[in-house]
């Protein structure tokens, strides 16, 4: 059971990011096709992080010839675009958002609840020295584990 104290769905979804969306689909020269610019400004409008499945479920009222297999086709696509990222969890269904802002995740083990947190200490954190050698480092970022409140007291 997924639990959330705000609501999973904003009525829109922010403008900037609609920009960002075009501005790279010109840049990489991606198509801008109905499904892509659907199934992104969904994810963008939704604050919990949903599963390809969630999204068929929103999406499949306003655009019935929509599949599954689309759903999960198209957002390959925006990942490897760096439009969409899939998020850690800890089910075996992948979870996905739409972000442009720098941020950590807390996610509850009991109702798996992704969570969006700032940590501006971390971010201005440097690296081990070590990454360096490593490689090229994109992005870096924090998961915290645990059983959120409302989780806790229910068991209590
Ligand atoms: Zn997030």
């Amino acid at each position: 059971m997924y639990k959330s104290d705000h609501t999973p769905v904003l009525n829109e979804a922010p403008k900037e990011y609609m920009q960002i969306f075009e501005d790279v689909c010109r840049q990489e020269k991606l198509r801008i096709t109905p499904q892509r610019m659907e199934i992104y400004s969904e994810l963008a409008r939704a604050t919990d992080h949903p599963t390809a499945e969630m999204l068929y479920q929103r999406l499949s009222a306003k655009m019935p010839s929509l599949s599954l297999d689309t759903i999960y086709r198209t957002l390959g696509t925006l990942i490897s675009h760096d439009l969409v990222h899939k998020v850690e969890s800890t089910q075996n269904q992948a979870r996905f958002e739409v972000q442009h802002i720098h941020h950590h995740h807390v996610i509850c083990r009991k109702c798996n609840a992704i969570t969006d947190l700032t940590w501006n200490l971390v971010d201005h954190t440097s690296l081990q020295d070590e990454l360096h050698n490593w490689g090229k480092v994109e992005r870096a970022h924090m998961v915290v584990y645990g059983t959120c409140a409302a989780c806790g007291s229910a068991q209590e």
